[in-house]
């Protein structure tokens, strides 16, 4: 029997025998597993390759992008690391452009040394996407909402388009999250998530994810995780299990949240743009409607306002939390070009549109009155402190 949504986010992964009758997947903390002869054991033989609370989380991961397979990862830079790690030299990766800092620099600064070649491309362009496939090209990897412009690419275009042309698609849906978005659903073969945002939730852990429903990937994937060795500790997964069962939950407050902090910022007269699928006028929201059952809750704005006073602006923001990382309980906002893309060479940041006045907001479960008076206090401040200059 297959469950509604909440019902799988639940109960997947969830021991349903285990001898003690715990209602919750225990944490397992061994390295190792004892055999009964030498190469038999009852399941599991070393922690690297697999271990219980892995497993259950693992399967848990499956389940909320509504496919077979999960691999959990010790962060989300290693999930990106294992996919990649199923190419050899002389392959190519078409990649959306604006995307996370980290995923940019492993491409560019880590794999690009054995050989793999990239192409970044406006994926909101479907267009663009399939005149950057060439013979060569293994994979198209899609953030969407992209980071941190919250640009949408149409996944089922583009993966139509991939497919057609003998290429893997990959989406890194750690923005949407499954409860706004199904990658694996709209044609994906493989998803990718940093579970240290969202599906944790509670900025207290690193994690990663792989998901898929094809079966010879899914070999692979396994044989590069074990290879390499970058898989979470039991009590990593039992948080993040921990975190996965209110997810949906939470993506309601976020987005709720996002959404009235879009409204308030759009109106501001500190702010020249406001980025975010969800405002009607965005170039994005009639896509992301399409495939999104929400807009998820980041959001992004540029201040009227230059480097310096961009940087005042961080510094008179009291209740959020000036930090790197997103979907978190609590608040958190960053400015990208000093942050987040710090690794990406200006002028390449300049190209793609993240500007020195960029700030990218994460919006938490606090009450939004509060978080909206204190950007409100702030940008306040911002606008006073140019009219003395002007004046
Ligand atoms: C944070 C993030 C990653 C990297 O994940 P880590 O857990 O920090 O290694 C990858 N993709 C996106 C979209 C992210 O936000």
């Amino acid at each position: 029997m297959t469950w509604q949504f909440d019902t799988q986010v639940i109960h997947a992964g969830h021991p349903a025998n285990d001898p003690t009758g715990s209602v919750t997947a225990p944490i397992y903390q061994t390295s190792t597993f004892r055999q009964t002869e030498p190469g038999v054991n009852g399941g599991y033989g070393y922690a690297r390759t697999d271990h219980p609370t892995r497993h259950a989380l693992e399967e848990n991961l499956a389940a909320l992008e509504g496919a077979r397979y999960g691999l959990a990862f010790a962060s989300g830079m290693a999930a990106i690391h294992g996919v990649l790690s199923t190419l050899k030299t002389g392959d190519h990766v078409v990649s959306t452009q604006d995307l996370y800092g980290g995923a940019w620099r492993i491409f560019t600064k880590f794999f690009a040394k054995f050989g793999i070649e990239f192409t970044f491309v406006d994926a909101s362009s479907v267009e663009a996407v399939a005149d950057a496939i060439r013979k060569e090209t293994k994979l198209l990897w899609l953030e969407t909402p992209s980071n941190p412009l919250l640009k949408i690419t149409d996944i089922t275009a583009c993966a139509r388009v991939a497919r057609s042309r003998g290429v893997k698609t990959v989406v890194d849906n750690t923005f949407a999250t499954p409860v706004l978005q199904r990658p694996i659903e709209l044609g994906a073969d493989l998803v990718v998530h940093s579970t240290t945002k969202y599906i944790n939730g509670h900025s207290d852990t690193l994690g990663g994810a792989i998901i898929t429903n094809d079966p010879a990937l899914y070999a692979d994937l396994k044989f590069f995780q074990n290879a390499i060795g970058a898989v979470p500790g039991p009590q990593d997964c039992f948080l993040i299990l921990r975190g996965a069962k209110t997810l949906s939950l939470r993506m309601e407050r976020h987005c709720s949240n996002a959404e009235l902090l879009a409204r308030f910022l759009s109106a501001h007269e500190s702010v020249r743009r406001v980025y975010y699928p969800g405002l009607i006028d965005d170039p994005s929201h009639a896509t992301a409607r399409r495939q999104m059952t929400r807009f998820g809750a980041i959001v992004s704005f540029d201040l009227d306002a230059s480097l310096e006073e961009t940087r005042n602006f961080t510094r008179r923001v009291n209740l959020w939390t000036l930090a790197e990382s997103l979907g978190s309980v609590k608040s958190l906002f960053c400015h990208p070009a000093s942050m987040t893309h710090a690794s990406v060479e200006p002028e390449v940041r300049r190209a793609v549109g993240i500007s020195d006045s960029l700030i990218r907001l994460s919006a938490g479960l606090e009450d939004v009155r509060d978080l909206i008076e204190d950007l409100d206090q702030a940008l306040a401040q911002t606008r006073r402190g140019k009219i003395r200059k002007t004046a």
